[in-house]
């Protein structure tokens, strides 16, 4: 059997309005831990993390008026953002998909976000609706 190039689904972003209303139903009515609470400049966003398991759900709350995730919220109202693919060797995966003709947003990885991990985006074009982002932690 080969071993699958993709680790685990790392977290589900959801876009929000307003974070401390979403996490009245995440937190309070599920009973989900906030772990962290942080605004990540280059996403332009408020980001909450709640593990579940070792995966996690992510809200996202978009903190400029003019970024890509504040025009998502206000077409598509709030919702699923993106499903985070976990690999283990992010070059190698887009390396890979672009030999299959995958379109992507990123061609690189992008290393300005949450510090300790590297991450890319696929074109929802190419994933059959879905935003996909890929992450790869870093070794400490
Ligand atoms: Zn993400």
């Amino acid at each position: 059997m080969t071993k699958s190039p993709i680790k685990r689904i790392n977290h589900l972003a959801i876009v929000v309005n307003d974070i401390d209303e979403a996490l009245t139903f995440w937190r309070d009515a599920l009973g989900l831990e906030l772990e962290q609470m942080q605004e990540v400049e280059s996403q332009a966003a408020k980001i909450a993390i709640l593990p579940v398991q070792d995966s996690e759900i992510e809200l996202v709350e978009p903190i400029t008026e003019d970024s890509g995730l504040k025009r998502f919220i206000e077409k598509r109202g709030p919702g699923i953002h993106h499903i985070c693919l976990e690999v283990d060797d992010i070059e190698a995966m887009l390396e890979r998909l672009k030999t299959k003709n995958v379109r992507l947003i990123n061609d690189t990885p992008q290393a300005d976000g949450i510090p300790g991990r590297k991450f890319a985006f696929i074109h929802p074009k190419s994933t059959f609706g879905v935003l996909v982002e890929l992450y790869q932690i870093l070794e400490e």
